[in-house]
């Protein structure tokens, strides 16, 4: 019988009670189910080792010796059994604390011992190891690599630990062997030279070497983000069939804040104001994703993107994370627009608008006159309305509350264009993911005559040398940024750090004004706070995370960021950009413990060596990434990956995206009888869709 069609409780080595189990654990209910259970690991049970060559980073070994001495210590329950083991040049100790009396030993034969080994002092202790006279090894004993199964609590207590798992599976394989029908068509197998499914299922558990592993893996993990590109793509392509409002006209205040710039837009700035006008003007709905470093300039393009559309006769908003940086936007907006007088109306909304301050507000957005709407996330929580809202541009840091956006353009019958800006650069193959069915605007040019931020890291005992050089550049007319960490279930404790950080300074600089900004404050006191350290009214800034976004204070040249082994890559750069942006040589001094781990000490070293956004992005992805799926979790990717890792198999998904997207651009709807097969496994497996907005219009 096919597996597909086989319930897992007759599978043998299963039953009624392991059914549930594995159901309710790992949605198994097939056999089929059960041979996409994929190992986490392999043991090389090939190998053999000799007790001398054994380090601390070996994980499962297995050696030939004999046992040459027991003894047990304790009675009943205590009881513990420890046991002499030597492969001829060295020895090491077997211990048992459960079942000793079924341990059953013999002096002068052969064992085969296999387990974990751990080094107590000098010598390496194995805790219930297998152990197996050698007249019992069978040939397939030790042969190729031994799968290892993930398991839950809950599955171990009723005895479905790995190896359980691994009869289970092995019981199924003549059956597999048999074949089941492929999920990937002949041609893209052909074409990428990837395994069948048949062939990968069976390797996958029991390869014969490392390579056939390695090419089950690579078919399965090639199947698992062709499916997830196809589905995104195919929502891309149906999106683009939508009608969007079509923006042909380059208008007079476009060419007039064109004029008015104080400074020559960068070649990347052009060639992405380019696309997306190429796509305002196509008469389709634009979904386009916009990149670029910290202070590349994304917010001048947004600008310059509301006003092509402003001028085609339509209204626009921009939504940003924090209030901090929505008011940021409004006030550099005006600045910008200064020069064009009353043909650009910008309004903030944010959640600290008053009742009163919203009557206009609405008026303006119904009526028309309110060109473009600045706002947090929370402004889609309003209900505003417009008269013809045409393009929407979403700042933001990481995905999130997708479905709520839907509801700024939901009642609009077509659809307005959607640019999303990422606030920090993000690696190609989380891009490729988290925003993957987006087309994609790279800046990847900075304005001319930036001086690259200089980045020091400091141990926390030459605190005093620190506070020497922000005396020193504070007597030279200069701002300083002090940050402290902020992390969600420590804020007590974290705000206790940032309060007392902020005596600290006031006791190390009497002479200078401090500003403080927080979290928890009111917007009114932090918008009071910041806009003293913009004026230059106070010369140092304390502060959380809060100012990590976007913040714009071109005098500040120093940013020193506390507890830095606390923060991710990522943030910490975000955080650098912060100063650079004025004409001066700017500094990121990075305070650390001395006592501080590897990891942390490579954070820093890279955060010394570049200040490249993407190269950072990317180790920051590495050093997190290796299976950590909640570190791409944290980044907002919907999708649970089972064999994939974005953190090593960029090469594959790019493979999977060129396979997906050749399909998609010759049948969009995945119409064609020989593109059956996809549609109805897309269909079967219900990717959840990192966005499903333009679907609601
Ligand atoms: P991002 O949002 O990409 O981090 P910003 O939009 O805040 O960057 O821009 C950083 C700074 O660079 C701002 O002060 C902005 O006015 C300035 N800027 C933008 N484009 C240019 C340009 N082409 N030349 C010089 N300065 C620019
Ligand atoms: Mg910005």
């Amino acid at each position: 019988m096919e597996l597909s069609h086989r319930d897992i409780t007759y599978c043998k080595n299963v039953g009624a009670k392991r059914a549930d189990i594995l159901r309710k654990e790992l949605k198994v209910t097939t056999a089929l189910d059960m041979v996409r259970q994929y190992p986490y690991k392999y043991i090389d049970r090939s190998r053999f080792y000799r007790i001398a060559e054994l380090n601390d980073e070996d994980t499962y070994v297995q050696i030939i010796g004999e046992i040459t001495e027991w003894h047990t210590i304790g009675i009943g329950k205590a009881q513990r059994l420890s046991a002499t083991f030597n492969d001829g040049t060295h020895q090491c100790e077997l211990v048992w604390f459960q079942g000793v009396k079924y341990v059953k030993l013999q002096r002068g034969i052969k064992y085969l011992l296999f387990g974990k080994p751990s080094r107590f002092q000098h010598i390496y202790n194995f805790v219930h190891p297998e152990l197996t006279p050698m007249s019992k090894v069978t040939p397939e004993m030790t042969q190729g690599l031994e799968p290892y199964y993930n398991t839950t609590e809950t599955m171990k207590r009723h005895g479905l630990n790995s190896k359980a798992m691994r009869n289970i599976i092995a019981e199924l394989l003549p059956d597999l062997r048999m074949g089941v029908p492929d999920t990937i068509g002949a041609d893209i197998l052909q074409h990428y030279r990837l395994m069948n499914l048949t062939d990968a299922l069976i390797n996958v558990h029991f390869p014969k070497d490392t390579p056939s592993m390695q090419n089950a893996r690579a078919r399965l993990k090639f199947e698992e983000l062709f499916y997830i590109q196809l589905q995104l793509l195919r929502q891309m392509k149906r999106r683009e069939m939508n009608p969007g409002f079509a923006m042909p006209l380059v208008g007079s205040r476009f060419h007039a804040l064109y004029k008015a710039l104080p400074f020559d837009l960068t070649g990347a700035q052009k060639r992405v104001i380019h696309e997306i006008h190429d796509d305002l003007k196509s008469g389709r709905q634009m979904n386009r994703l916009l990149q670029g470093d910290v202070g590349s300039g994304k917010t001048l393009v947004a600008l310059m993107c509301c006003l092509l559309a402003i001028d085609n006769g339509y209204q626009t908003c921009i939504m940003a994370p924090t209030e901090i940086l929505a008011n940021q936007h409004y006030e550099t907006l005006k600045t910008f627009l200064k020069p064009l007088g009353d043909a650009v109306h910008v309004a903030l909304l944010t959640g600290s608008t008053t009742a009163k301050n919203r009557v206009p507000i609405h008026n303006g957005l119904m009526n028309g006159t309110i060109n473009i709407l600045i706002g947090t996330h929370a402004l889609i929580e309003d209900t505003v309305q417009w008269q013809n809202l045409g393009l929407v541009i979403i700042d933001e840091q990481h995905r999130f509350g997708v479905a709520q956006r839907a509801k700024l353009w939901s009642k609009n019958e077509i659809p307005p264009h959607v640019l999303v800006m990422s606030a920090t650069p993000i690696p190609r193959t989380l891009a490729m993911t988290v925003y993957g069915d987006l087309r994609v605007s790279i800046i990847d040019e900075l304005p001319p005559g930036r001086k690259p931020v200089q980045t020091i890291h400091y141990l926390l005992s030459k605190r005093a040398q620190v506070y020497a050089f922000v005396r020193k550049q504070i007597q030279e007319g200069r701002q300083v940024y002090v940050v402290f960490p902020l992390i969600k279930e420590n804020e007590k404790l974290d705000l206790r750090d940032l309060e007392n950080g902020f005596n600290e300074m006031c006791e190390a600089f009497p002479e200078y004004k401090i500003s403080m900004v927080h979290g928890q404050m009111k917007a009114a006191d932090k918008d009071l706070q910041m806009q003293r350290f913009a004026s230059g009214e106070t010369q140092i800034l304390v502060a959380t995370t809060v100012i990590e976004v976007g913040v714009n204070v071109p005098n500040a040249t120093v940013m020193i960021i506390q507890n830095a082994e606390r923060f991710g890559l990522s943030q910490l750069h975000q955080l650098r950009g912060r100063v650079g942006r004025g004409g001066d040589q700017s500094y990121c001094l990075l305070l650390t413990d001395s006592e501080i781990s590897g990891d942390t000490r490579k954070r820093m070293d890279i955060m010394v060596a570049t200040n490249d956004g993407f190269r950072i992005a990317e180790e920051d992805l590495r050093l997190r990434g290796a299976g950590d799926l909640e570190g791409t979790q944290q980044s907002g990717i919907p999708f649970d990956l089972h064999i994939a890792n974005l953190s090593t198999d960029g090469q594959l998904l790019t493979l999977a995206r060129q396979a997906a997207m050749d399909i998609l651009d010759k049948d969009p709807l995945l119409e064609d009888e020989i593109n059956r097969i996809y549609k109805r496994r897309l269909d079967a497996l219900r990717i959840e869709s990192p966005q499903n907005w333009s679907e609601i219009s």
